[in-house]
Formats: C-alpha cells, sequence, structure tokens
C-alpha cells in the first residue's frame, strides 16, 4: 500500500486545534477524505475520517443524530430518556469510518500527510496569497 496523493486543505481561522483537512490516494485507486491535522499537545497527529453515530429513539426507532434533544420522527424527549439511563457510551459520539490497522499503516499515513501539510503551509506563507476557502 502507497499513499501516492495527498490534498491539504488549510483551515486554521476555523479552530484553534483543527489545522487542516487532508484527502490521501493509496494506490493510484483509492480515495480517502476528510482525514484532520491536529494540533494537539504533543504536537501534530492526523486523525482518521469519522461519522456521528446515531441514537435510536426508543419510541418509534427512529435514528436520530446522537446528542438529539428530541426524536425527528415522533418528539420523543430524548434528553430524558437518556439521563435516566445513567453513564452509557454517549461520549462515543464519532466512529472512524476508514482507519490503519497497523501501528506501521498509522505512522506512514500520519508522516505522509504531516509532510504535505508543511509543504503547503509553507507554500502558502511564502506566497502570500490567502488560502482559498
Ligand atoms: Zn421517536
Amino acid at each position: 500500500m502507497e499513499i501516492t496523493e495527498v490534498k491539504i486543505y488549510l483551515r486554521e481561522q476555523e479552530d484553534k486545534k483543527l489545522r487542516a483537512y487532508a484527502t490521501v490516494t493509496f494506490d493510484d485507486a483509492f480515495v480517502v477524505r476528510d482525514l484532520r491535522i491536529i494540533d494537539g499537545r504533543r504536537g501534530f497527529f492526523v486523525a482518521m475520517p469519522s461519522r456521528k453515530i446515531s441514537e435510536n429513539c426508543p419510541r418509534c426507532n427512529h435514528k436520530n443524530v446522537v446528542g438529539s434533544r428530541f426524536c425527528n420522527q415522533c418528539g420523543t424527549n430524548l434528553e430524558a430518556i437518556i439521563r435516566n439511563q445513567g453513564p452509557t457510551d454517549l461520549k462515543q459520539e464519532h466512529r472512524d469510518i476508514a482507519h490503519p490497522i497497523s501501528s506501521e499503516a498509522r505512522k506512514y499515513i500520519q508522516q505522509v500527510v504531516l509532510e504535505a501539510y508543511e509543504r503547503k503551509k509553507s507554500a502558502a506563507t511564502t506566497a502570500e496569497v490567502p488560502a482559498p476557502e
């Protein structure tokens, strides 16, 4: 497995921790979007793309976005029900869509993406052109 292309989308103004999004192509054949370059406490790292997990309404079984106060289908007060359930896995709101399964692959992806990010950042500052929206 080889990364054949990395596209970096700088996002420095939006969030202090989120620095950029990356789109990565593997073997000229498979694209993964929405990797995030995060400025963490121990330096930059690459977060894998993730999605919000939905939560089934206990009354009608409609899938709502996690954290919804009311069911979008039947209007049940989800907050009250969920609070009564006590501590659960509610903090696990995001789940990876795609991610490496070996530490070697994780290291490789992170290294390539961070190198591309550094190149993009220095190119953006030397050219003195505002990054495209
Ligand atoms: Zn419902």
